[in-house]
């Protein structure tokens, strides 16, 4: 199994086999680890150049390497590519006939192949070659979708944990784009490689631009920032099938090559939404997060979410889909709180409720930060900047504070006027002295607050009651009907004159992209 190799050889190899003069980063001692016979667990984002860290010793070692693969669809590209540069291999699925499948383990058997692409689902039927006698390797890519801590757990990939068992001795590695400390542990352990090596890329993506603003008219937003950029590509993430078909359709009335991207699609029409977007023939693809994943086009400009993704791995992940050939690139992020609370509708009730809140509760933090959005993202991935990034909306303008004292107590102070059982619309409703029918119903017109904030237009007041939440003195029951209730530090501001700091609405949530405003 030991195979001892000298650098030149792999060079040589990527040279011949790949066409690169040199390793990225960690590449190197990957390969390495793996060729000697050692697991290891790869996170590298996405357009990293995780592939050649099995693909390369796949050339290099005796048997075949084993490509455990969750993308049906993309197999057959994967496969293509590898035969095009003069690496024997094929893929092995539900898609292909039982002949063309034992035409595959006869491959393998005659020692044919040097790597072989199987769904997860699909490997008790090579149950005839899977032992040492055929494997060198395995590899296990998109491997966060073991883990139910992950983003898109796939139950098929749970069983491969009999995998390392049953070939002690043959190298296993894993490769994800996708991973905090706990999906990583948990990856480790499913797969029976706790003792692996791992290997953990910076995730810092300098060439994008990361800017949020307030999901407020989105799509004359979108329409501004598609017009300062002319014939590029990107992506709109958005959270519905719907929302895809609509924000598609407008930006074609407008004469934008877009088009939509989701599951009730079907695998022709999705094949040729992915066809027409790589070959340059589509500008623009609304989708849901179905899209993208293995998608190798190196010069997306910019990625929209139009909707809060619901946590910064996913986030991260699909913003990653921009710049990949290193160029300048732009994330945007549409903010906005019906979102938040739509998204806490789905993980209700769920098995892991309370860990998908929490991460929920991170994007949102991402999204209302008030420092370096960079120093946030990578903190989450456990990495931590020394110097803000100078190229996110934070740092290119960052926001004013001002002494917000005593907006926070009229807020505060209504708050507890109606005993916590109003939510945000409510409370600035009172605030305004509005005369709609659920204040009068309830007589909120009543409280001794009601009208003492008139002054301040409604989404003022909401930006404003937001930060007072993100700054502990107020919280949301979402399983109360999302009432607003105090917290103990609310009593500091209201009884002990305690000094709150709030930004400026117009500053943090101005409306033309970062560049326009420097
Ligand atoms: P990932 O799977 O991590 O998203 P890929 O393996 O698809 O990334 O690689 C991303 C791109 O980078 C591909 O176009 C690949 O050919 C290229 N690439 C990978 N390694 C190197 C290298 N050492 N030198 C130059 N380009 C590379
Ligand atoms: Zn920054």
């Amino acid at each position: 199994m030991r195979t001892s190799i000298d650098k030149n050889t792999l060079l040589t190899t990527l040279k011949t086999y790949f066409g690169y003069d040199s390793f990225r980063n960690e590449q190197s001692a990957i390969i390495e680890t793996v060729l000697n016979g050692e697991d290891a667990i790869v996170i590298m984002p996405t357009g990293g150049g995780k592939s050649i860290c099995y693909q390369l010793p796949a050339v290099l070692f005796e048997g075949l390497t084993l490509v455990i693969s969750p993308l049906i669809a993309l197999m057959k590209d994967q496969v293509d590519g590898l035969k095009a540069n003069g690496i024997a291999a094929d893929f092995y699925n539900s898609s292909q006939s039982a002949e063309d499948q034992q035409a595959i383990i006869d491959q393998v058997a005659n020692r044919d192949l040097k790597l072989l692409y199987v769904a997860p689902e699909s490997l008790a039927g090579l149950n005839p070659i899977l032992n040492k006698t055929y494997i060198s390797c395995i590899a296990i890519d998109e491997a966060h979708c073991i883990s139910s801590w992950g983003h898109d757990f796939r139950p098929s990939y749970q069983q491969l944990g009999f995998l390392k068992k049953s070939l002690p001795q043959i190298p296993m590695i894993a490769l994800t784009a996708t991973a905090d400390k706990a999906t990583r542990e948990d990856i480790a352990n499913q797969l029976n490689i706790s003792h692996a090596k791992q290997f953990i890329s910076s995730f810092d993506r300098k060439n994008i631009t990361l800017e949020v603003r307030a999901a407020d008219k989105r799509l004359d937003q979108i329409k501004r920032f598609l017009e300062k950029r002319p014939d590029t590509s990107g992506i709109i993430y958005c959270l519905s099938r719907k929302t895809t078909e609509s924000v598609s359709t407008s930006l074609a009335a407008e004469g934008i090559k877009a088009t939509c991207y989701h599951a009730g699609l079907s695998f022709d029409e999705r094949n040729k939404v992915q066809e027409d977007f790589i070959y340059d023939k589509t500008q623009v693809v609304c989708a849901t997060v179905a899209f993208g994943m293995g998608i190798d086009k190196s010069n997306v400009r910019w990625v929209i979410h139009y909707n809060m993704p619901k946590n910064l791995e996913g986030y991260y992940q699909e913003i990653g889909r921009a710049g990949r050939d290193g160029l300048k690139s732009h994330a945007l992020l549409f903010h906005s709180y019906a979102d938040v609370l739509q998204l806490r509708r789905f993980t209700q009730g769920a098995g892991n409720e309370e860990v998908q809140n929490a991460k929920l509760d991170r994007m949102k933090q991402y999204a209302e930060a008030t420092t370096c959005r960079r120093k946030i993202l990578l903190s989450y991935f456990g990495e931590f900047l020394a110097e803000d990034c100078g190229n996110c909306d934070v740092c290119k303008n960052p926001p004013q504070f001002f002494d917000g004292t005593i907006l926070a107590q009229k807020a505060l102070s209504t708050i507890a006027r109606v005993k916590g059982k109003e939510p945000i619309g409510a409370i600035i409703d009172i605030l305004r002295g509005a005369k709609n029918a659920h204040i009068l119903d309830h007589q909120l017109d009543q409280v001794s607050t009601y009208g003492i904030g008139k002054d301040v237009s409604w989404k003022d007041w909401q930006h404003y009651v937001l930060q007072l939440i993100n700054q502990g003195y107020c919280e949301i029951a979402f399983h109360l009907r999302n009432n607003l209730h105090l917290t103990e530090s609310s009593k500091e501001v209201l009884f002990n004159g305690k000094k709150v700091r709030l930004t400026a609405p117009t500053e943090v949530l101005k409306q033309e992209p970062v560049e326009a405003r420097k």
